[in-house]
């Protein structure tokens, strides 16, 4: 338990103060089947006529027996984005509040701070990508309202401690968000059982990576139920729409264990081929879908793969990934592909 937070005083008055948009359906009380309250079409096509469950009850339900988590303590978003998107407008104030987070890391908490108009304070990982646990802690003051903590990290592969997380959550008097986007490739799981240990805890998680439904949009926020409530008081009515409330409620019963386990059996194997090219100067231990290779030359053999067809991420001009590719782990086919025409680039003398 943080002893010294208190939610009331990190939420901006005027969310504190705000009553939120309610629908009809919200005030009605006892069983309604004629549904004249809405504008929408009369004529049933399959469901899409009528406006989708602001609550996405249903939905939250089955994704709170996989993950254990009670539905009061979940949240749904537009992808993680959305929540991202969220913590900064339920706490804080643009132009006077901060926030702090780790570099290099997922580029969203700096772009939505600045859309937000709130300071972002970057905290370089070492040379390592170990977590710089006091100078995160010495970087806040009175106005730092969050702290972004993504693990395993994108883009470096590497999962933190947990004792350095919990460190961390136990210090700092404001909100920590952990975001687990890849937590389903790594060895360490998720910590999304602390929130019921921590008040000012918390996690994202999101259906675009081992679930396989990038295009879906549906990201998790796990919280205690006051701060999901904030989100929910925030957020617009019906976020998620139809389709994905259904689609994905559907998805959810199949398991993702056969794929997550292939991907991570093809993340050794391509982090063993690329060890031997002389083109590679270091693989950086991963905990993801994903590989950051450190190149000689990046540029050129981003170039080079593009001329292939292939398209990796440069992040090569990133601060603290200089010379570095972050590189999907693919279908066994791809990645062999990917690999041959590495091996053929390292041989030739176009390098
Ligand atoms: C891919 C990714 C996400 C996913 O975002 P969605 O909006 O849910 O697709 C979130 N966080 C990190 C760190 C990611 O890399």
């Amino acid at each position: 338990m943080n002893k010294q937070f208190k939610l009331e005083s990190l939420v901006r008055e005027n969310i504190r103060n705000l009553s939120p948009y309610s629908t009809a359906r919200d005030e009605a009380r006892g069983e309604v089947n004629v549904f004249l309250d809405a504008n929408e079409s009369p004529y049933a096509n399959g469901g899409y006529n009528r406006y989708p469950d602001p609550h996405q009850k249903e939905l939250k339900k089955r994704i709170g027996v996989i993950k254990g988590i009670n539905p009061e303590n979940i949240f749904l978003g537009n992808g993680s984005d959305e929540a991202i998107d969220l913590i900064y407008r339920v706490f804080c104030t643009p132009g006077k509040d901060n926030v702090v987070s780790i570099s290099p890391t997922y580029g969203m908490y700096s772009v939505c701070g600045h859309i937000n108009d709130v300071e972002v304070r970057e905290v370089p990982l070492d040379e390592d990508f170990n977590l710089p646990v006091e100078a995160l802690l010495k970087a806040c003051d009175r106005k730092t309202k969050v702290i972004f903590l993504c693990s395993p990290n994108n883009p470096t592969g590497n999962a933190f401690p947990t004792e350095d997380i919990l460190r961390i959550v136990e210090s700092f008097k404001g909100i920590v968000v952990l975001d687990e986007a890849y937590a389903d490739f790594s060895s360490k799981g998720s910590l999304r059982k602390y929130i019921y240990e921590y008040d000012n805890l918390i996690i994202l998680q999101t259906f675009s990576k081992a679930y396989g439904l990038a295009a879906l949009r549906l990201g998790m926020a796990f919280a205690q139920k006051d701060i999901i409530a904030y989100f929910s008081k925030v957020k617009y009515p019906y976020n998620i729409n139809k389709s994905t409330q259904d689609l994905v409620s559907a998805a959810i019963l199949k398991p993702i264990t056969v794929n997550t386990a292939h991907t991570i059996s093809q993340r050794g194997t391509m982090a063993r081929f690329l060890s031997r090219l002389d083109i590679v100067e270091k693989i950086y231990p991963s905990e993801a879908n994903f590989l950051l290779v450190k190149f000689y030359d990046a540029d050129k053999v981003y170039d080079y793969l593009i001329s292939k067809g292939i398209i990796v991420r440069n992040r090569s001009h990133v601060p603290g990934c200089r010379n570095c590719l972050r590189i999907t782990v693919g279908t066994q086919k791809e990645n062999i592909k990917t690999l041959e025409y590495l091996m053929e680039y390292d041989k030739s003398d176009i390098r």
